[in-house]
């Protein structure tokens, strides 16, 4: 019998950090959300695209199953927190170099029992009249979703706390501290607060944290490019992604773009990816004359090099456990509820492997 309810302190209010406190709330934990910035959504998921799919997926990748499951799992999230995803829009339009290919990410998909659609060259122009070069076809994805990851945390977060967690923001953690091989809490900069079990949530500072212990997480960072475009009025309806582009438009019309990034000098740096892309924009879309670079922001994408995520305790520290991994939006309603559900029920997922 336990003497008493175990205090788990979640590091942090990224998206996953903040899908899983709201997890562990719902289910009656005594738990505490601690960021070093001031809100949620300031790390990487303040930088993310915010495209929920499997389209993107390979239907032979190991990972492909898991991406299935996570996407599922935002219908559960509609459910159960319906203003999670109030401003969620659905659909996406995909394209590549040749009709040939894009008929073949049709079958791939379909195969797979995916809800893809063939779409020829006059519905897409109707759908997407801004487009100035209409493919042949494309791939409608119906049930994408493009979302704002940093909103999403930021209701994670007032659920988690109106049922009942505790959130302190502006407090960097420190370090961790144990006793005898087990986790007794979290050091900030006025003091230690208790912790049984600890959730390090933080992406690529897990890092940090777990290299006291000489752990080796084994996580790695991928860097991509978030370009923001300020915009006066709706140019897209959907997510759309040619081969030059990958955009979709936000609720309030600021245009974003995502990109893989690689540090490769000045002429190649975040703010001249930007101007560059917005001549691509402009060559790909009847855009209005007063479309303006607002920001341009690198993200260091936690990654582990078999392309799953790390779920579970690790075996070197009681009470010590890992949740990482991308794409950490697509995957963190699922992750949220697999690390409650261990963490309060002691169920472990299949789905996701462990620490080592
Ligand atoms: C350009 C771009 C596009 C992307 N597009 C998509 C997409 O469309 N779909 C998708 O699923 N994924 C996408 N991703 C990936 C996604 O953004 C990440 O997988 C996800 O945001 C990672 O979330 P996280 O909670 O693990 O980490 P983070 O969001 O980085 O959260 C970590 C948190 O830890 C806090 N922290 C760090 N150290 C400490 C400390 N010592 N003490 C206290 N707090 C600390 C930080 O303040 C931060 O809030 C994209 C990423 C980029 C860069």
């Amino acid at each position: 019998m336990r003497l008493h309810q175990p205090r788990i302190a979640v590091i942090s209010a990224g998206i996953l950090g903040s899908a899983i406190t709201y997890n562990l709330a719902v289910r009656g934990a005594d738990v505490l959300l601690l960021d070093e910035n001031p809100r949620p959504g300031c790390g990487v998921t303040g930088r993310a695209f915010g495209w929920v799919n499997v389209i993107n997926g390979a239907p032979d990748h190991t990972s492909y199953p898991l991406w299935r499951e996570a996407v599922a799992e935002y219908r559960l999230l509609k459910a159960s927190l319906p203003e999670a995803l109030s401003d969620a829009r659905a659909g996406s339009l995909i394209w590549r170099a040749t009709p040939q290919e894009t008929e073949q990410l049709a079958d791939v998909h379909r195969r797979a029992g995916e809800d893809v659609e063939l779409l020829k060259r006059s519905v897409v122009a109707e759908w997407e009249p801004r487009l100035r070069r209409v493919p042949e076809c494309a791939v409608f994805s119906r049930s994408d979703l493009a979302l704002d990851p940093t909103r999403l945390a930021g209701t994670y977060v007032a659920a988690a706390l109106a049922a009942g967690a505790s959130a302190r923001f502006d407090k960097r953690v420190a370090a961790i501290e144990t006793a005898n091989g087990r986790v007794t809490g979290i050091r900030v900069s006025d003091g230690i607060l208790k912790a049984d079990v600890i959730v390090m949530a933080a992406g690529s500072a897990i890092n940090v944290l777990a290299d006291e212990f000489g752990i080796d997480t084994d996580i790695e960072t991928s860097p991509a490019l978030l370009l923001r475009y300020a915009c006066s009025m709706p140019v897209v309806s959907r997510i759309l992604r040619g081969p030059r582009l990958e955009i979709r438009q936000a609720g309030d019309n600021t245009l974003l773009v995502a990109k893989s990034y690689v540090e490769d000098g000045v002429e190649n740096g975040p703010q001249t990816i930007g101007e560059r892309t917005l001549a691509v924009m402009r060559d790909e879309l009847n855009l209005p004359g007063d479309v303006m670079l607002a920001s341009a922001d690198v993200g260091d994408r936690p990654i582990f090099a078999d392309g799953l995520p790390r779920l579970g305790f690790l075996p070197q520290v009681d009470g010590l456990y890992v949740a990482a991994g991308h794409p950490g939006v697509i995957l963190a309603p699922l992750i949220g509820r697999l690390t409650a559900e261990e963490i309060v029920d002691g169920r472990r997922t299949e789905l996701i492997p462990g620490p080592k």
